[in-house]
């Protein structure tokens, strides 16, 4: 059989989607915030992983387009084009058998455990580089599945919703949510990707406590936006419960290897270390004392009741 982009339109307007209560949306949904990201330059290569980004898009697309009681789901459509065979997964080490064996996985965190990424035909690959290829399949894509919101589809490619939430998030300073509100996994994955990236843009992508700073041709940058009161207990967004930290720098955050003082001075807990080999880095223990970098914004400073709770949580005095 050829594969061309006639077999592939065939293919995107008859996708095999479940019909028990309306068409279900999320395949075509997903296929235009794919393409979406091809359009953008954010696909390179023949990867296609579940970056904040995409499920931006797809949240987008979804809250836009889709009349339907359906619930949002990316991981759904990300799971389910597999049996359109034309979509594949790659697995994470370890999870081979689990994806070779078909297994249904529900949900965002449980499919980003299991898969690294979503590839496709190579030559599907090839048309969705090109710009008039893309054209067509978006085309196909509104007319069978979208067909009252062709204008509507035109006007939300302009529209970048991760920056778009960033901003929001950025204009009230952070947020704290409820467990209500972190129910839906995809939103709250892209909100927390936005309160990473404001969050290391107040440190200006510097390493509160070494100030390491590397930033990519692409806009890459090696720092993370940490939570000092853990995510996962306390919901808060808010930006003075964050600092920028390098990736080692986190991780000794998060083990509580030192603390920081309320006038912003790093704590190393005395007879922490057994043995600290610095290769071309200062030892951790050098900075015992150095007040720590601060964000350029005074009132997002990171907040005196979250650096109490994680130094009495690690019993740093
Ligand atoms: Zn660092």
């Amino acid at each position: 059989m050829i594969k061309d982009l006639g077999y592939y339109s065939k293919k995107f307007a008859k996708l095999g989607v479940d019909r028990a209560h309306g068409v279900a949306p999320h395949k075509p949904t997903l296929l235009l915030s794919v393409i979406e990201q091809f359009e953008k330059g954010r696909i390179q290569h023949n990867q296609i992983y579940l970056t904040p980004e995409l499920i931006a898009t797809f949240l987008k697309y979804w809250s836009n387009l889709v009349t339907t009681d359906h619930r949002s789901d990316i991981s759904l459509p990300f799971f389910h084009l597999t049996g359109d065979k034309f979509w594949y997964l790659v697995a994470n080490p370890g999870f081979e058998a689990t994806i070779a064996s078909r297994t249904k996985i529900k949900g965002l965190a449980a499919l980003r455990n299991t898969v690294k990424y979503a590839y496709v035909d190579d030559e599907l690959f090839e048309y969705l580089q090109d710009f008039s290829s893309r054209v067509q399949l978006v085309e196909i894509l509104i007319a069978t599945w979208f067909p009252t919101k062709a204008q509507q589809v035109e006007n939300l490619y302009q529209v970048d919703e991760l920056e778009s939430v960033q901003l929001r998030l950025f204009e009230k300073g952070g947020a704290v949510y409820t467990t209500e509100d972190i129910k839906d996994q995809d939103k709250t994955f892209v909100r927390n990707a936005a309160f990473r990236r404001n969050v290391v843009s107040l440190y200006q992508q510097n390493c509160a406590f070494c100030r390491l700073k590397i930033v990519c041709r692409n806009g890459q940058d090696i720092v993370d936006g940490a939570h000092i009161k853990p995510f996962s207990e306390f919901h808060d967004d808010r930006f003075d419960n964050g600092i920028a930290l390098c990736k080692n720098h986190h991780w000794a955050f998060d083990r509580g290897w030192f603390g920081i003082s309320d006038d912003y001075r790093i704590l190393i807990p005395d007879d922490r270390f057994y043995e600290e080999t610095p290769s071309n880095m200062r030892s951790l223990e050098d900075f015992d004392g150095e007040e720590i970098l601060l964000p350029n914004q005074k009132i997002y400073n990171p907040r005196i009741d979250s650096l109490q709770w994680h130094r009495s949580f690690w019993k740093i005095a």
